[in-house]
């Protein structure tokens, strides 16, 4: 079983590109698990068709601590798996304790099957701390994905991210398997990401366009593999599947310096020297 946290900034696109992804990975055959780690919960609507899925910590809230697992795990598009941790009430406790408690739960319940091929933590988080760094921290997950773009604000990110990485990595197994591109049409982003992955001792995994697909299949409540499985996003989605299956290139990351980060995007021509 291969266990995957998506890491990146908010909004970069990770709950998107983990449910396409997946849902490319469960064309393959595989049997999988997503478990949605940002108190939004919107992890796993897409695999769902909209169902709003009671959260892991509303259900404790509402049910009590005898929870069982079919009242937090539903199975999806392509026979995944769902779960969405959840988070505190607003302004109440760690947004990252849902997920500490949301893994014990599924691991009390037996929810980590032997028959399944990957579990995926769909992660929020600008940095790694508290409850966030769970899934690497406790070593849950070995493997981490960063979605990144070519804005600065995704890249420093992602950097801060592999500080994150770096210093878990020492003391546990967990390792960098890449940075996936989202694109947002900067300009060289392709080269830009390229030679930040590289900078990181990393690899960009693959570069996934921005594309209009993905918000018509987000409004019919689908991934685009299932909306429109034709259509040339959903191949792309099917790539980056066939990448991360076959990754065999997995780094503790060398993350930067502020003004390395800053060379990189002045090399590119997106900053000024
Ligand atoms: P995150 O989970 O990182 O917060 P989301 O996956 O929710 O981000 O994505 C944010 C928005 O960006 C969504 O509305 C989604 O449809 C859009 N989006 C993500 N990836 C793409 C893409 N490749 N092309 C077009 N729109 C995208
Ligand atoms: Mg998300």
């Amino acid at each position: 079983m291969r266990q995957v946290a998506i890491y990146g900034k908010g909004g970069i696109g990770k709950s998107t590109t983990t449910q396409n992804l997946t849902s490319g990975l469960a064309e393959m055959g595989k049997h999988i698990m997503v478990v949605g780690c940002d108190p939004k919960a919107d992890s796993t609507r897409l695999l769902l068709g909209g169902l709003a899925q009671k959260t892991v910590l509303d259900t404790l809230r509402e049910e009590g601590d005898d929870v069982d697992l079919d009242s937090i795990l539903k199975a999806g598009y392509g026979n995944i798996k769902c779960v969405e941790s959840g988070g505190p009430e607003p302004g109440v406790g760690c947004a990252g304790r849902g997920i500490i408690t949301s893994i014990n739960m599924l691991e009390q319940l037996g929810a980590y099957t032997d028959d399944l091929d990957y579990v995926f933590y769909d992660v929020l988080g600008d940095v790694v701390c508290g409850g966030f760094a769970m899934p690497i921290r406790e070593g849950k997950a070995q493997e981490i994905y960063i979605v990144a773009s070519g804005e600065m604000m995704a890249m420093y990110a992602a950097n801060n991210i592999s500080k994150g990485i770096y210093k878990f990595a020492s003391s546990g197994g967990v390792r960098l398997g890449g940075i996936i591109c989202n694109s947002r049409k900067v300009d060289n982003e392709y080269e830009l990401l390229d030679s930040f992955a590289k900078k990181l001792g990393s690899q960009l995994i693959y570069f996934v366009p921005r594309s209009p697909e993905v918000t018509k299949a987000e409004i019919n409540k689908q991934t685009v593999i299932q909306y429109d499985p034709k259509a040339k996003q959903a191949d792309e989605y099917r790539a980056l599947a066939k990448a991360i299956d076959g990754n065999d290139m997995f780094v503790v990351p060398k993350p930067m310096a502020q003004e390395e980060l800053e060379a990189i995007l002045m090399e590119h021509g997106l900053m000024d020297a």
